[in-house]
Order: structure tokens, then C-alpha cells, then sequence
């Protein structure tokens, strides 16, 4: 690409903008002339809309029409990596570049002229009289050198009430001046001191270090179980990319974006990092975006949207339990951000650390192969040991109907009540019960939108559909034969099983943490930090329980269905169900209590349940992979999904038909198709679904293949056609 990088005032410049346009639009450089990358307003019919200068003009359109770029706006333009990430990223995923570009400017007002507030600085006079809170202000101000704060950032960095700064202020001692909002993040100090690391955490840290110090790309998958350590060990590298000038992002799931987190960050550099999640403030986003781009945030703690902010020098990607499925937005521009972390540090010559206790079957085969390198954190810091795993076989137990706890279960649990610890049951599944049914005639009451069963929420007092949401009311005469008082829950959700513990341990304060019972994110965490502190004797938890989170006080956890992940058809149940029950058992014995986790099965000879009791990861990470490559199914092949929807079933698979029989672009690289058939879930939300597979070698180029064959088709009326690179899961 050999582009000016100036176009001069009238220049023909090509802008992408952020509206669904197949193309670059042509517009003649503002006065002032504008630089290639710039961040500008443009005039698209009777809007203005947001773009960025791509590229040199085409010129290929009558000239007389061109309009000029209204304005540059007051942002560093975008750098060539930055470029180069979005088209790479556009063209792995299959997504149009503009909706790529959304990613990159997700911040509001970029534009906008920066607002004014009250900032405060070191003056030059002395004060009269040096009290002990003074000194602290200026201590403070001595200590961040030119940094300003604002008057509540000083008051709390120093400890002192607004009204002594004020004071100092009316002396001359500190300076207030008006400043613009967005104003840097503080330094951070890479040289405090950290903890005293294990041999082991030692080991690790140097060559991530060393890894970071070539400035060149790499990938480390930093494996360890919970509690080794991991954290402690990446926050090294953090430290050291900090030193080296450059910015790091740490990329977590949102739900583990802790404040336990960030104050464990906090101390070991001195100050906050930035913080990109869906909780944070347009302002903030706003500053976090720009002050990115000036490489005057050095830390980004982030979701992974975080991943398409404009760094500087951006040297280290940490992305947190790498293996998370919610890596992966199933929908919207679907792209894993473990991948793109990837390619974004493959652009800018960053080092990637991917961390995880039960690291991806992909992760696990890039280490094998070499392609990853692979560092192992051996035993748990301090006195913890990983739980003692044991399988309770169902089908010794006796259990009266609507009952879920075996009576072994039971007994631990009370065994740990008496010892005053915390037990956990974890099921995963939200909600009352799973299945509404007639005990007179079998109906069972499912979605008018979709193909799905209605979920009772007894919390709710409604039942609920899964996929759209929708809701109704528990029917009291059944839908289907008119039989009255006959409708009955059948099996267990989370909120039942809390029914369940009241009456088993009556004595116990028992909690439920289910995403859909708090009404934000932040009541959710918060409820964990209470249960945490010991709020609750037992604790009811669904998958979120999984993620991240420290429950020192707890000693038992008890899975009720350990056999639920494996009943779906899914390529990665094995691999879904292996992750989940070691998270889960690893939140037991985290402090000095050692842990156990019960796993209540039918088939306990199941490879998979016997390699979760045997803690032998290696052995079940290798018999998957043999089953995987056997099957030619990823990470040893390649796979896109199609879903084609639409509101009439004989158009969708009218469409899909078509697809099926030209398949001429896929042949050309050997790539099979499989289908058309009705997806898992046949209808959402009303419109039917339809999906084709298509599966490659390992080496083949799929994208330009996939959108090749999907482009010989027009899409008419209300079909729609969303192709899904590396599908997660297949619903
Ligand atoms: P992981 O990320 O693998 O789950 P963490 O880094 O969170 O593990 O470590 C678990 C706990 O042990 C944390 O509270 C951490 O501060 C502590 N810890 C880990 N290593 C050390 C160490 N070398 N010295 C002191 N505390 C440590
Ligand atoms: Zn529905």
C-alpha cells in the first residue's frame, strides 16, 4: 500500500464510515488538508456520520458531486496497525469493515470539542502554617511531579477533606486551573514492590519477561490451576512492558472484572488502570479512548471490546481465563477475542499471555505443536491443595421425586455446616424448573416464538423462554387439553434447589447467584463479595459461580447433574463439561481448608467424568484431540457455520438448497458442505432457522472460499444469512 500519508485541501481521500456501506466513499480533503488515518465528520446524504480517511480517493465519480470532509476531528489519527488489525479482523470474521469500525470508535463524542473542569497543581508558595493533612497534599503533589488531579482525586490520594486543598489553594500553595476532562490516567509505578514469588511463579515470570523484551510476537499459554498464581505472575509482565514503555491490556470475562481485582492491581502499581467494561461512563469510555491513543493510559483492564482501542505501543495482551466461551459474542459481529488478541499482537509485535486452569482444546494444540509456548504453575500458593474429586453414583441413591440432593451429599454438606464452612451447589441451570407439564396429557408448555420449552422462574412467578426472553404466566389450565390443576414443574433449576437446601439444612443461610436475579452486574458482584465474607452457609450457583472469583470460607462443592453438559450433540461438550467441573471444584479450599468436590452421575465410567476424578489433564486433553483429529473437526480442521433465517420455513430452505447445490467456490479448496438442515433451535423469535456446515483441512484458506459461495446468492424479503467463522457452539 504505498499512500500519502498528507492529502492536501481538494484531494480526493476514500472514507470508511461507520454506516452499512459495501465501500469507501469518495469526499475532497477539508481545508487544512487532513492526514491519512484522521478520524473526520463527513456528510452522507442529509447526516453527518463518523469516518476514517482510508486510503486515497478513487476518483472513479463525477467529480462535480464530490462533496468536502466537514471536519478533522480532535483525535490522533489512526495508526497503520490499527488499519491493518481492523481489515485483518473484517476479513477473518467475514464482517463488514464498517461494523469493524464500530468496534474501533465505540466511544461517544470523539468528536466533541473537550470540556473544561477544575484541575490542581503544585504552586510555588509555601503555606503559613504546615499541618499534617497540608503536608500530605503537597507530599502527594511532590510525589506525581507535573501530574494534575482533580480537587477529589487529590482529596483522596492525600487523605484530607476538599476544603484543606481549598485552603492551600487560597494561599497560592496549590495552583487550580481549568483543564480539559479528558485528563491522563496517573503513572503507574512497575517497580513497587511485588509479592515474594514461589520458584515456580519465578520461573514463569522471567520468561515472560524476557518474551516481552524482544518486542517481537509471541504467545504463552500460562496454565496453573486456581490459586497458583497465575495473576501474580502475569501482573510481572505487566510490569515489565510498563517499564519498557509500552501499554499492556488485561482482558477478562466481564463478570470477573472484580473490584477485589482492581484493588489487587491498584496496590501492586500504585494507581488505578483504566477500566473498558459496559458499566463504564460515556465520559469515561470517552477519556479511556483518547488518553489510550495518546498512550497516556499505560493499563486497560477490560472487557474484549477493549481489544479495538487505539493503542500506542501496545506490548502485552493478557486475556484471563482464555477458555471462557463468553469470548466469544454469539451475537452481533461474532469474533473470538482470544483469536483477535492474537492477530492484534501479531500486527504490533505484542506478547500475548492466554491464562487458564483449563485452557481451550485449541490453546492446548497450538502449545503442543509449538506454535504457543506453555508454562505450567505447578502447585497452589501457600498451604491450599487442589480438592479431593469423588463421584457419587445416582444409581445407588434413593431419591423421593422433586428431590436433587442425595442423601451422601447431604451428610458432607451438614459435616461442613458444623465445622462453620461454606458449601456450594452448583447447577447450571437458571430458573425454577425446566419443563412445564400436563400430568394429564403430556404437553409440555414451550415458547410461541420459538422452538424451545418455557422455563418456570418461580422468582418471577412466570415462565420464560430462554432464547427470546419472552414471557407468560403460569398456566393454571393446561394449554393443550384443558385438564385444570394438573400443570406441574418438572426437574431442577437453581431456584427449586434452593427450595430444596432451605428445607434440608434448615438451620443455613442459603443464597442463589443467578445472573438473572440481580438486576445489574454490579448488584451481582456484589452479592459475591458478601458470600464471599461469609454472608451465606450455601451457596446455590449456576456457571457464573465458575468464573474467577475467590470463596476462601469454602470447602465443599457439590455438582447435582455432572452428567448435564454431556447429554448435547455439541462438538466441545466434553471439553465444556471437563472445564466447568474443574472450575467449579476449584473453588473449593482456596485459604487454608482444603476442598472436596462431589460430582453426582449416573455414568460414572463416562472418559469424561473419569477424567475429571482423576485430575489427569494431559490424558483427557489428549484423548480429545485424538477424537477431534479422527472427526478432521477443529483444531484439526476448519469450520464455518451458516444460519440462514426468515419468517417463512419453504423460502429459508428454498436459499439453503440453492447453496447446498453450487458449490462450486468451497470445491476449489476441497471444503465439504453438510446440510441444509433445521438448526438445533428451528425457531427464535418466530423466524426458522436453517444451517449448513461447511468443514476444511486444517491449512485451508476458508473465508475467501466461504464468502465466494454465500455471495452467488441475492437475499430477498426478510432472510437473513450470518456466517459464523470457528463456530463456538452450534445452537
Ligand atoms: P490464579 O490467578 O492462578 O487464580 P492468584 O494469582 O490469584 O492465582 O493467586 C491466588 C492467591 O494467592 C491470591 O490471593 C494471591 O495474592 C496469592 N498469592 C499467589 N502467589 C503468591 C505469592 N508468591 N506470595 C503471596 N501471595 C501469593
Ligand atoms: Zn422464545
Amino acid at each position: 500500500m504505498n499512500q500519502p500519508d498528507f492529502f492536501d485541501e481538494g484531494d480526493l481521500v476514500g472514507v470508511l464510515t461507520t454506516q452499512p456501506l459495501d465501500r469507501l466513499l469518495d469526499y475532497k480533503a477539508p481545508e487544512g488538508g487532513c492526514h491519512l488515518g484522521a478520524f473526520v465528520e463527513v456528510p452522507l446524504g442529509p447526516r453527518k456520520v463518523l469516518g476514517v480517511v482510508w486510503s486515497a480517493g478513487r476518483g472513479d465519480y463525477d467529480l462535480a458531486k464530490i462533496r468536502s470532509v466537514i471536519r478533522v476531528l480532535d483525535a490522533a489519527p489512526m495508526r497503520d496497525e490499527m488499519h491493518i488489525f481492523i481489515e485483518k479482523a473484517a476479513a477473518y470474521t467475514l464482517t463488514p469493515m464498517p461494523a469493524m469500525l464500530r468496534l474501533g470508535t465505540r466511544a461517544p463524542g470523539l468528536g466533541d470539542p473537550p470540556s473544561m473542569r477544575k484541575i490542581y497543581r503544585r504552586g510555588t508558595a509555601t503555606p503559613e502554617r504546615l499541618t499534617d493533612a497540608r503536608r500530605r497534599v503537597l507530599d502527594t503533589l511532590q510525589r506525581y511531579g507535573d501530574l494534575s488531579f482533580t480537587l477529589k482525586e487529590l482529596a483522596e490520594q492525600a487523605g484530607v477533606t476538599s476544603s484543606v486543598i481549598k485552603g492551600l489553594v487560597k494561599q497560592g500553595a496549590v495552583l487550580e486551573e481549568d483543564s480539559p476532562r479528558d485528563l491522563p490516567f496517573l503513572r503507574m509505578d512497575p517497580d513497587r514492590p511485588g509479592k515474594d514469588l514461589t520458584d515456580d511463579q519465578k520461573r514463569a515470570a522471567a520468561h515472560l519477561k524476557a518474551a516481552i523484551r524482544t518486542e517481537r510476537y509471541g504467545t504463552t499459554l500460562l496454565r496453573g490451576v486456581t490459586g497458583s498464581g497465575k495473576t501474580e505472575v502475569y501482573l510481572e509482565a505487566v510490569a515489565e512492558a510498563l517499564r519498557m514503555g509500552r501499554q499492556a491490556l488485561v482482558l477478562l470475562p466481564e463478570i470477573a472484572l472484580t473490584a477485589e481485582f482492581l484493588a489487587r492491581v491498584e496496590a501492586r502499581f500504585g494507581t488505578r488502570p483504566a477500566e473498558w467494561h459496559s458499566g463504564a461512563t460515556m465520559t469515561e469510555r470517552r477519556r479511556i479512548w483518547r488518553m489510550v491513543g495518546q498512550g497516556q493510559a499505560q493499563l486497560v483492564i477490560g472487557a474484549r471490546s477493549a481489544l479495538f482501542l487505539p493503542y500506542q505501543h501496545l506490548g502485552l495482551i493478557v486475556v484471563d481465563e482464555e477458555h471462557d466461551t463468553s469470548y466469544k459474542q454469539e451475537d452481533g459481529v461474532l469474533y473470538n477475542a482470544r483469536d483477535m488478541a492474537v492477530l492484534r499482537a501479531s500486527i504490533c509485535g505484542a506478547h500475548v499471555v492466554l491464562a487458564s486452569a483449563t485452557p481451550s482444546l485449541e490453546s492446548w494444540a497450538n502449545a503442543e505443536s509449538g506454535k504457543y509456548q506453555r508454562l505450567d504453575l505447578k502447585a497452589r500458593f501457600g498451604p491450599a491443595v487442589m480438592p479431593q474429586m469423588n463421584a457419587i453414583d445416582m444409581r445407588a441413591e434413593t431419591l423421593s421425586s422433586g428431590r436433587w440432593v442425595s442423601d451422601t451429599l447431604k451428610r458432607a454438606v451438614d459435616a461442613r455446616l458444623e465445622a462453620g464452612e461454606q458449601a456450594m451447589l452448583f447447577l447450571n441451570r437458571r430458573g425454577y424448573a425446566p419443563i412445564t407439564l400436563c400430568r394429564a396429557c403430556g404437553h409440555q408448555v414451550g415458547c410461541d416464538q420459538c422452538d424451545a420449552r418455557m422455563v418456570e422462574h418461580r422468582f418471577l412467578k412466570r415462565l420464560m423462554c430462554h432464547q427470546c426472553g419472552d414471557t407468560k404466566p403460569i398456566p393454571e389450565v393446561c394449554p393443550s387439553c384443558g385438564a385444570e390443576g394438573r400443570m406441574a414443574p418438572v426437574g431442577p433449576g437453581v431456584e427449586r434447589l434452593a427450595e430444596e437446601a432451605t428445607d434440608l439444612f434448615p438451620e443455613a443461610r442459603v443464597a442463589v447467584l443467578s445472573s438473572d436475579l440481580y438486576g445489574s452486574a454490579r448488584a451481582l458482584k456484589a452479592e459475591i463479595e458478601a458470600i464471599a465474607d461469609g454472608a451465606a452457609d450455601v451457596v446455590i450457583g449456576t456457571q457464573l459461580v465458575a468464573k474467577g472469583h475467590n470463596f476462601p470460607q469454602l470447602t465443599l462443592v457439590g455438582v447435582i447433574d455432572a452428567d448435564l453438559g454431556l447429554q448435547g450433540s455439541d462438538l466441545r461438550a466434553a471439553e465444556r463439561t471437563f472445564q466447568l467441573m474443574r472450575q467449579v471444584a476449584g473453588r473449593a479450599g482456596r485459604a487454608e481448608k482444603p476442598g472436596t468436590a462431589m460430582l453426582q452421575t449416573f455414568q460414572p465410567e463416562h472418559p469424561v467424568i473419569r477424567a475429571i476424578l482423576a485430575g489427569d489433564e494431559e490424558a483427557f486433553w489428549r484423548a480429545e484431540a485424538a477424537e477431534r483429529e479422527a472427526a478432521g473437526v477443529p483444531p484439526y480442521g476448519r469450520m464455518a457455520g451458516i444460519i440462514l433465517s426468515g419468517p417463512d420455513v419453504g423460502q429459508v430452505f428454498d436459499v439453503a438448497n440453492h447453496l447446498a447445490r453450487n458449490t462450486a467456490p468451497l470445491q476449489q479448496v476441497g471444503a465439504q458442505v453438510f446440510g441444509p438442515a433445521p438448526a438445533p433451535i428451528a425457531r427464535i423469535r418466530g423466524r426458522h432457522r436453517v444451517r449448513l456446515l461447511v468443514k476444511a483441512g486444517k491449512g485451508v484458506a476458508l473465508q475467501g472460499a466461504v464468502a465466494k459461495w454465500v455471495g452467488q446468492v441475492r437475499l430477498k424479503g426478510d432472510i437473513r444469512l450470518a456466517v459464523d467463522i470457528d463456530p463456538q457452539s452450534f445452537y
